[in-house]
């Protein structure tokens, strides 16, 4: 039995790649702020170090996989999305990449945004404090900023962060992508869409596929990507996203 970590498992996506990996005989050990296997705040840095005592403690210190998935919308706080949506989760990352090495097919995922994929918003020194592991410097640079940009820049930094670890996590053989959906049907998206100041954006982004998607089916691409079947699939950065990213930067690959 496969032990998989994923953060975020109250809701939306989480929830969703929590019986995703449960029906097929996964054991599951979810992290959140409320409904998890270990409850933490994972904006809080005592708090991460505190995740990781306990799940290290409930699998005798080997994951086969482990999905960052926990995240704040682009309705809160620029300085708490930059420390979930980014320091959160590379911590999570991070922090369990000693007990992947000890899986005999170790993967993990991060869950990114195609709003990652927007170059013109991007801030370069925030993104450069996120690849330093600098918290503090990263939040300086998003000061006074809106949540959309921490948001899209949050995401853009932790696609790159998958990218730039496909050297040392490939040589310890685990292999890390980034997943990034579009619309997904989830709570995030049901309060995006009712608040006047982000509904015109969220019905602006083109869709060629012309619907929002499944939170399932973002799960059945992260279950592909922890499991066999993508054994030579790393440091990419996937987007399932009825081809919305396609449409903005069609020249990028
Ligand atoms: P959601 O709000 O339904 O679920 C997010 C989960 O993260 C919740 O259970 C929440 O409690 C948890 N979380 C938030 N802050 C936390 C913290 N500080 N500590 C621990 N847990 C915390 O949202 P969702 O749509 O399922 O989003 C899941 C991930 O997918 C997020 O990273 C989000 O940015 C990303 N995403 C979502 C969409 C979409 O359209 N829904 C699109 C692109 C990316």
């Amino acid at each position: 039995m496969r032990t998989i970590v994923v953060t975020g498992t109250a809701s939306g996506l989480g929830a969703a790649l929590r019986r995703r990996f449960e029906k097929t005989g996964d054991r599951v050990i979810g992290i959140d702020r409320r409904d998890a296997d270990v409850v933490a705040d994972l904006a809080d840095p005592q708090e991460r170090d505190r995740v990781v005592r306990e799940v290290l403690d409930r699998c005798d210190g080997s994951i086969d996989g482990v999905v960052s998935c926990a995240g704040l919308g682009p309705y809160e706080d620029p300085r708490a999305i930059t420390r979930v949506n980014y320091f959160g989760a590379i911590a999570i990352l991070d922090r369990f990449r000693d007990a992947l090495a000890r899986s005999p097919q170790p993967a993990a995922v991060a869950i990114s945004s195609v709003a990652g994929a927007f170059a013109p918003i991007a801030i370069p020194e925030y993104i450069e404090a996120c690849q330093e592991g600098d918290e503090n410097r990263a939040l300086a640079a998003i000061d006074g900023r809106d949540g959309t940009i921490a948001y899209a820049n949050a995401k853009r930094a932790l696609a790159l962060a998958v990218r730039r670890r496909a050297t040392d996590w490939g040589e310890l053989g685990i292999r890390l992508n980034a997943v990034a959906p579009g619309k997904m049907e989830t709570p995030m998206l049901d309060k995006l869409l009712s608040l006047d100041e982000h509904a015109p954006a969220i019905r602006a982004l083109p869709v060629p596929l012309n619907r929002s998607g499944s939170a399932d089916e973002v799960a059945t691409v992260v279950a592909f990507l922890v499991g066999p079947d993508a054994s030579f699939v790393h440091g990419q950065i996937l987007f399932v996203d009825g081809g919305s990213e396609a449409v903005v930067r069609p020249d990028d690959f």
